[in-house]
């Protein structure tokens, strides 16, 4: 990307927020199409687990979902159809149910490219958080083993930390906490349409990485300041982003 598409979308987002110049900071992380390419696998593990409900769905909808807490999606595809609401523990029930499916599928491949960019952001001393909508502690346990050293322990925040999932900016406003840094001096990097809006809402400069079939149009619509066709690329264009945001 160049360096003039960079400059520019950020001092349209640091105008439109009132934030003054100041350098890069952290980077709040998605996990899931950002740090994995796992998404194939929960379409898949959700599809199953919603069939053998008698909700019929596509696997390729799973996509708009991503970043919603599993229990949301499952509330949400049961109105859908018509269900009576179901009971907390019931919905805890089917979630399990599609953790397990997924659980099944195997070892999940990381994004390539996902850990020159995780490099990167070490090498220039910038916090890095895990934000993710998941509680799938199959894939969470994972990233010590695949990404060694990315996120110091305590870095986290998951399904698990929040009453509201993606698109509500809490789970990006409870990454700012644990960082410790303001929202002026952070970025988050997404792969969902969902996930772009919390970090929007949250004030952070919010990056799109479209690694699914998701079409661009959708990032723009989400509100992204910067849509990368891969992780590769967004890897190859961070140490400039980093450099402007310094400047
Ligand atoms: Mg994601």
């Amino acid at each position: 990307m160049l360096e003039s598409s960079i400059k520019e979308a950020i001092t349209l987002w640091r105008a439109e927020n009132g934030f003054l110049k100041s350098p890069l900071r952290a980077a709040l992380i998605d996990m899931d199409g950002v740090l994995y390419d796992s998404m194939k696998y929960h379409t898949l593990a959700w599809q199953k687990m919603m069939s053998e409900q008698g909700v019929e769905c596509s696997r390729d909808e799973f996509y708009l979902y991503e970043g919603m807490t599993g229990a949301a999606t499952i509330s949400l595809l049961m109105a859908r159809n018509g269900r009576p609401v179901l009971s907390d523990e019931e919905v805890k029930r089917l979630y399990a149910i599609k953790t397990e499916y997924f659980r099944q599928l195997g070892k999940k491949e990381p994004m390539p490219g996902a850990d020159r960019m995780l490099e990167v952001l070490r090498e220039r001393g910038i916090k890095r958080v895990l934000v993710t909508g998941s509680a799938q502690s199959s894939l969470i346990n994972a990233l010590a083993e695949d990404y060694p050293g990315a996120f110091l322990p305590g870095m986290m925040v998951t399904a698990l930390d929040v009453n509201n999932g993606k698109p509500h900016p809490e789970p990006y406003l409870r990454g700012l906490e644990k960082a410790g840094v303001t929202n002026a001096r952070t970025i988050v990097i997404e792969n969902a349409p969902l996930g772009v809006r919390a970090g929007r809402a949250s004030g952070c400069f919010t990056v799109a990485v479209t690694t699914g079939p998701v079409p661009r149009e959708a990032f723009v619509d989400a509100g992204a300041n910067l849509i990368f066709p891969s992780m590769n690329e967004f890897a190859d264009a961070l140490p400039t982003l980093i450099d402007i945001f310094d400047e």
